[in-house]
This record gives structure tokens, sequence and C-alpha cells, in this order.
């Protein structure tokens, strides 16, 4: 590990109160939450400005799962933090740069415990991938071109290690017309680019969409989102920005049956207290100061970052392994109170979605157990098998869902509301004719099929499901780095030498 952590001849500023708040370290998911306050971002959501997002009741649930990763930190801090060379105090696994297989097997098995603890997507993986992706990336950077930017990183990271905060990575463009390279497409902004500069730093135009708990981050670090070439040096721009700078809109993604969070209840919601959170980040003219830029024109690097970010992102994806715990449970639950929990084909399924679902974790923690140490120091897992991995979860998720909707029946998305359970007349109907086994309440009943309804069809599906299929790229993406790695010409040989060819 390069541990350097001032030692450059370069000096950068000590950053005040306006970036940093007033909150000097955030230990307890209240400090989280309150260090959350009072930014006066520019949120839109739902064609409305939101004030307050923290408070906002769709969007609460998703600043409750990203407080979990705090609360973690504090019920089990040798599996979710570790020491580090940039501060003076262990940091957040989720800030904390691998410096071993073994950290990468904690991180994977931190990330499917926060799954089973939210059943939802807690958020904060985007920006651990991104920075230990940039650990690399910067190193090699300055080799090449003795450039400063790893001495800039790691200044960076250590204050944001210090203070406990979280890096929301930006690196998803718009992308407008997908056959044209950044430089061609009819309106530059489609992908984020250097706009106007000074001696003081730059500024960055463009959009970054499907952004991964933006709004619950106190940083964005827009990254290239493509391999890029000469002529699109602009857009080879790497830098951290504080997520309420002047310039930056954020317009809120909306969810399937996101508005239930407004109603009174809760059963309704599914799961009431975790969501998950995407929006548009629309960059307008952002400043981003000299000693915080990253990457400044070496488009040759972009494929790279863009490579060991998307290799630490799709073992990340063991988190879906946690989540499927959840709807498994919730499924065994379900056919627990319809009285079928003993049937031999129940049971059978619960095997099936149970094996799907460790698949997904035992080629995250593969990957994690084959990481290689990086020139920097930085240890990055397994490419071949993080690809496998990113590529089940493409696909199970789907079939353990199909298999919960099996065995949940079809009162999950037929069942009246909580307000009708609730209703004088309709209530005790309900009471009625919603029984299962004797022992069951209704009102259990209802709230396991909802929390099913929420996984598959509902709020959490976005991120089980679609955000399965899409995040850290869609399945082909995983499928051209296995044709890459899986050597089929070495394969070949072994073949013909076992079978004795004579070609
Ligand atoms: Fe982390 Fe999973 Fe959410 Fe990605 S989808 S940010 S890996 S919890
Ligand atoms: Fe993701």
């Amino acid at each position: 590990m390069d541990t350097h952590r001032n030692d450059s001849e370069t000096s950068y500023p000590e950053e005040g109160a306006e970036i940093w708040g007033s909150i000097e370290r955030i230990e307890t998911p209240e400090d989280y939450i309150n260090s959350l306050r009072g930014r006066n971002l520019t949120v839109y959501f739902m064609g409305e400005k939101i004030f307050e997002p923290v408070d906002h009741p769709i969007i609460r649930p998703s600043v409750n799962a990203m407080a979990e990763t705090f609360q973690i930190a504090l019920d089990k801090p040798d599996l979710a933090t570790a020491p580090s060379p940039y501060a003076d105090t262990r940091v957040s696994r989720f800030l904390h740069i691998v410096e071993s297989a073994d950290d990468l097997v904690q991180k994977g098995r931190m990330q499917r415990e926060l799954g089973q603890r939210t059943g939802t997507c807690f958020q904060r993986c985007v920006g651990m991938d991104a920075l230990n992706a940039l650990h690399s990336v910067t190193y090699d950077m300055d080799e090449a071109y003795k450039t400063d930017y790893h001495g800039r990183f790691l200044h960076f990271l250590g204050q944001v290690q210090t203070r406990n905060q979280v890096i929301g990575g930006a690196m998803t463009d718009a992308k407008g017309d997908r056959s044209k390279p950044p430089h061609q497409q009819a309106d530059p902004d489609l992908y984020l680019h250097i706009s106007d500069r000074n001696e003081d730093g730059v500024f960055v135009t463009g959009a970054k969409f499907h952004q991964t708990g933006c709004l619950n981050s106190h940083w964005l670090i827009v990254m290239p989102t493509i391999r890029l070439g000469e002529d699109d040096k602009d857009y080879a721009i790497v830098g951290a920005i504080p997520a309420h700078a002047d310039g930056i809109t954020y317009i809120n993604g909306r969810q399937s049956c996101d508005t239930r969070a407004m109603e009174p209840g809760d059963i309704d919601a599914g799961n009431a207290q975790f969501a998950g959170q995407e929006a548009i980040i629309v960059f307008d003219n952002v400043f981003i100061p000299n000693h915080r830029i990253f990457m400044d024109g070496e488009f040759e690097f972009a494929a790279t970052l863009v490579e060991r970010f998307t290799t630490y992102h799709r073992c990340s994806y063991i988190c879906k392994s946690g989540v499927g715990d959840v709807l498994i449970g919730a499924t065994a639950e379900i056919a627990d109170l319809n009285g079928v929990g003993n049937v031999s084909h129940i049971k059978d399924k619960l095997v099936e979605m149970t094996h799907l679902n460790e698949t997904i974790r035992s080629s995250a923690l593969a990957s994690a157990h084959e990481a290689k140490p990086l020139a920097s120091g930085a240890w990055m897992n397994d490419d071949m098998l993080a690809n496998v991995c990113k590529q089940n979860v493409t696909r199970f998720p789907y079939e353990i869902s199909r298999l919960a909707q099996d065995i949940a029946g079809g009162l999950m998305v037929t069942m009246p509301s909580e307000q009708d359970l609730e209703n004088p007349e309709t209530g005790p109907l309900l009471e009625k004719y919603l029984a299962g086994k004797d022992s069951a309440t209704v009102k259990d009943r209802m709230k396991i099929l909802r929390l099913i309804e929420n996984m598959t069809l509902g709020r959490n599906a976005v991120n089980y499901l679609t955000e399965s299929m899409h995040g850290a790229g869609s399945p082909q993406a995983q499928r051209i780095q296995i044709a890459r790695g899986m050597d089929i010409e070495g394969k070949r040989k072994l073949a013909r030498k076992i079978a004795n060819t004579e070609t």
C-alpha cells in the first residue's frame, strides 16, 4: 500500500465549514441524517421543488437505508470498519481502500448483511468502488505523466475518511445517440465535459443518470462512463464536487408504488422503512478546483477507470444475495401463514431460490478471494468472477421473484388496502375472509404479502430487479468481459490434446 499522505511537494487547502458542515465526524445514523439537512440542494420531485429532501416521506426511506451503513459500523466495527493509512482512526469500509483479498471478502459480507437488514439498495457502494478505482488509476496516471493526481486524491480521501462522509460516484452520462462518441453528439452536454476553465480549476456541464443515493451523499465524484479518444479530451474529467455545489439540479426518479409512502398506515408500503434512490443530476457550469481534479484530459485512462470501477462494482452486487435472503424469508413465511409450509413442492422451491441466491454470493466471494494487488497497493477482485457474479444478478433475482410470486398466490396483487382493513364496514369482512392458518393474524398475512409485492413489483423491485439488470452495466457488458477473459483458444488446446487430434 502506498501510504504517503501529505508527502507531496504540493500543499492542499484545508477546506472549511462551507464544504464540510458543522459535524466534525459522522458517527451515528442520527449524525448522518442531521448532516444532510440545511444544504439547500436544488431538488425536483414529481413536478415540485423539494426543500428538505431528507424529510420528504417518499425520499426518507432511502435516507434510512443509507443510514444503516453507519449503524452497522457501530454494531460490527470489525466487519464494517478498517484501519486506514490516510486517517488517524478506523474508517468506514465504504471509504476504505482495500489492502488485501480479506478486505474484499469482508466488504462482501458487510454488503450481504446490509441487504438483509434493509431489503433494498443502501446506496453507498458506488462511492466505495469509485474511490478504490481512483486510487490505482490516479497512481498509474502519475507514473505515466508525472502528474499530481494521486497526491490530490489521497488528501481528499483522508479528509473524507476522517469526517466519515458519503461519496456518490457519478458515472453514467445521458449518452444521446449511442452509436456516436461524445464529441460527435449533436448536443455536447449529452456527456459531461469541461465547459470552461480558469487558473483555479475547471467548470463542467452535462448530466449523470441513475445516480444512486446522490441526494443522500455529501460529495459527488464525476467520472467518464466510456472509453474515450483524443477528440473526447474535454470529456476526460474526474473530480470531487460537494453535492450542494452551485449549478447542480437534481431531478429525483419515481418508483413503482412510491406514493404509498404518502398514505396513512404502513402496511401497503410493504417496506415502509427502507428504499433505494436514483436521480438525474444536471451540472450547469459546476466548478471543480484544481486540488479536487483527479483526471483532466488523460483520455486514454478513461477505459481503465471504467473497467476497474466495474470490476469492483460487479462484485458489490453480492448485496442482492442479502436482499434475496429477505425475499426467501418472506416467501417461507407466507407459505407457513397460508398453512402450506410443509408441502414438499414449496420446500423444494425454497431450496431452488436459496440455490440461486447462494450462487450470487459464491461468485462474489470467489472474486474477492482471488484478488490481486495493483501497482498503487490497492487490491482488486478477480475480473472474470466479478462479471460472472453480475451476470448471475441480471437473471437469478427474476427467477427468485417468480418463485416468490408462485408461492405467495394472487392475493398479493388483488388484496384490498390497509384502509379497508381499518374501515368499520369492510374490516370485519376482511378479518373473516382473509384468515389463513389458525395462529396467523390477517394483518401479518397482509404485511408479508405486501413485502413480497414491494420486492417483486413495487418500490424495491426497482433495485432488486431492474437495477440488478442494468446497474454496473447491462448483461451484454458482462458478456463482453467474459468473452475477453475466457481464453477459448487455451480451452480448445486442452480438448485437442486430450482427444489427441491431428490439426
Ligand atoms: Fe450497493 Fe447493491 Fe445498491 Fe449497488 S445496488 S449501491 S452494490 S446496495
Ligand atoms: Fe448500482
